[in-house]
Order: structure tokens, then sequence, then C-alpha cells
């Protein structure tokens, strides 16, 4: 049997080329080697307000992305969270099992209850929906970014506690980070993570932008105070171009180095920026003609949950035998 991967994105704000070189390139990667749930993680999406209507066409926007980039429905079971009922019912049986002090611990959410009049519960409670995910199907890796290693050393630590409360019942997962690509840092601050929620018009490339806004916005990106590009002394704002012109073109160290030593900051974002808009244009026509043909999607994301919830419904079942809930 094919080890399993589960991984997905929250349907808020528009997806950007950290989202894609951190997650989404490797997902298409990995596709036909693995038993592969890519979900959109609705549930996730409202740990901070959305707006419903925004939310609804968002999950569908998101849905049509992954299919852009090249997951394949026939191989894969794409599908949204809240349509299969057993992520949140095994998120209350984990919520059992892990101590607050461990969430309070979580970068993310220190930085995302920071400044907040008033925080919502489900904030602090994300990273054990998250564990849910994941064990609900005994996935054995999870391709993610680096911003949610974390993440994943909790949801190891629930499936440990779970399993030793309980006995051997959840396959504790691995992360699969790329080489390349893991933190895509933001274009107007590299200093913090390339993010859908952060403000800023100039802050992300996002997977939709037209070729003259992407041009725009890498032309502006903060770079130092050098003129030209110095692998010895370059600052985070080079080296965040320079990976995101490494992750596309997919090329070696050493070719990059040699390619760009010595280039002035100018035509280094000139060709970052046509690297990129080469690697979306294609992207985006390929997500137009999903987006135009009526039924498609829907169709797609029923069979997704269909598929996935036996196994779903199963590991529910399991684990109310163990903690002795009513079966
Ligand atoms: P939000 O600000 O809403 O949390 P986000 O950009 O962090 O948005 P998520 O939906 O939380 O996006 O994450 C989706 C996937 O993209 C995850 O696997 C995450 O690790 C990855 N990811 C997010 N940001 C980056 C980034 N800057 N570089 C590389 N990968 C990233
Ligand atoms: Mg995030």
């Amino acid at each position: 049997m094919k080890t399993r991967v589960f991984s997905g994105m929250q349907p808020s704000g528009n997806l950007h080329i950290g989202n894609y070189l951190g997650a989404l390139k490797n997902w298409v990667r990995i596709q036909h080697d693995y038993e592969c749930i890519f979900c959109i993680v609705d549930l996730h999406a409202v740990t901070v307000f959305q707006e419903p209507a925004a939310l609804r066409a968002k999950i569908e926007e998101v849905a049509a992305l992954y299919l852009a980039a090249g997951i394949d429905p026939k191989v894969c079971s794409i599908m949204v969270q809240s349509a299969v009922h057993a992520h949140a019912e095994l998120a209350w049986m984990l919520t059992c099992v892990t101590p607050v002090g461990w969430l309070e611990r979580m970068t993310q959410y220190k930085a995302k209850s920071a400044n907040q009049e008033s925080v919502g519960d489900g904030l602090l409670q994300y990273p054990v929906l998250m564990a849910a995910d994941i064990m609900l199907y005994q996935a054995g890796i999870v391709p993610v970014g680096e911003d949610q290693s974390q993440h994943m050393e909790l949801t190891r630590d629930i499936a440990q506690r779970f399993n030793s409360l309980y006995g051997d019942t959840f396959v504790v997962p691995g992360t699969a980070l790329p080489a390349v690509g893991a933190r895509i840092m933001g274009l107007d601050d590299p200093t913090q993570k390339m993010s859908k929620s952060a403000g800023g018009a100039h802050h992300a490339v996002a997977l939709l932008d037209p070729p003259d806004k992407i041009r725009k916005t890498i032309m502006r990106a903060t770079t130092d105070s050098n003129p030209y590009v110095d692998f010895d002394t370059a600052g985070p704002g080079v080296r965040n171009l320079l990976a995101i012109y490494q992750a596309f073109a997919e090329e070696s160290d050493q070719a990059i180095q040699s390619h760009f030593q010595g280039m002035r900051y100018g035509d280094l974002k000139k060709e970052v920026a046509e690297m990129v808009i080469a690697h979306l244009e294609p992207f985006q026509q390929r997500y137009r003609q999903i987006t135009g043909e009526p039924g498609y999607l829907a169709g797609v994301l029923r069979e997704g949950a269909a598929r996935v919830s036996p196994i779903a419904d199963e590991t529910v079942r399991l684990v109310k035998e163990r903690m002795g809930l009513h079966v």
C-alpha cells in the first residue's frame, strides 16, 4: 500500500508564490508516488473572520488553483475540509489530549493573536484541527512550507501522546519541505514570511496577478544598499529574490551563483519577474479553462469528499473505540 500524503491551504486571501513554491509545487511533483489527499481547509480559514460570500468563492478558487497547478483529480483526492464532518469530530477528541501550554507556545498563534483586542479560541485550537486533518487519514507524509514545521512537531506530539494513552492508533507523520522555496519572504519586508493575510500592496505576488502587476511588485522589492549581487554579503531581500528564481527555474546553486554573481539589482529583478511570469501565464490559462467549465469543479470536490469519507469514518470509529466512547 502506498504511503498516504495529506496537505491543505486556507481559502483566505489570494494564494501567492510562497504557497506555490513551499507546498503546491511539491504536491504536483509527488502526486504519482503516494496516495494523496489535498484539502481546502475552510475550517482553518474561519479562525479569523471571513466574509461568508467571499469565503464561498475562495473555496472554489483554491480548488481551481490546485487543478491549474497540475494536481490530477484522477489520481488525487481534492476535497473541502468542512464537507467531511469527521475533521471537526476528531479535532475535539484530540483537543482533550492536548495540553494548553503546547498550544500557547506556537509561533503562529502568538503572531496572529498579537495586538488583537479579543482572540478567538479557534486561533489557539488551530494546530489541533491541523493534527486531526492529518491523523484522520493516517497520513505518513505532509508536504508543507517551513512555517508549518512547528505545527507538524506538535502533530507528532499529539499522535504520540494519544498512542501512549490509548494504544497504538495513529501513524506519526513526517514533514516534507522543499529544498528551495520552503520559506519565501515578503517582497516589501524580507524579514517576514510572505502571507496571504499580510497587508501591503507590494507584499506578495499572487498566483492570479497579471504580468504588469507582477513586474511592478518585483521591481519594487526591498533589497539592500549594495548595487549588485554578491553572494557573500547579500541581504535577505536579495536572497529571497534569488530563491524565488531558483525554485521556479529548478537550477543548481552553482548555476544560480555563476549566473547572478555581480549582476545589478535592477537586472536581477527583471530576470526574476520574467521567470515568474513565464511560469504563471500558462498556469493562469489553465485556471481560466477550469473555471469556465460549468459543474466541473463541483464534481471534482464531490468525488474527492466521497473518496476520503470512508477513511475518515473508519479512523473516528477506531478512536471512539479506543477512548471508550459510544460507537
Ligand atoms: P495565512 O496568512 O492566511 O496563514 P499563508 O500564506 O500562511 O496564509 P496557508 O494557507 O496558511 O497560507 O498555508 C498554505 C501552505 O503554504 C502551507 O503548506 C504553508 O506552509 C505554505 N506557505 C505559506 N506561506 C509560505 C511562504 N511564505 N513560503 C513557503 N511556503 C509557505
Ligand atoms: Mg499560514
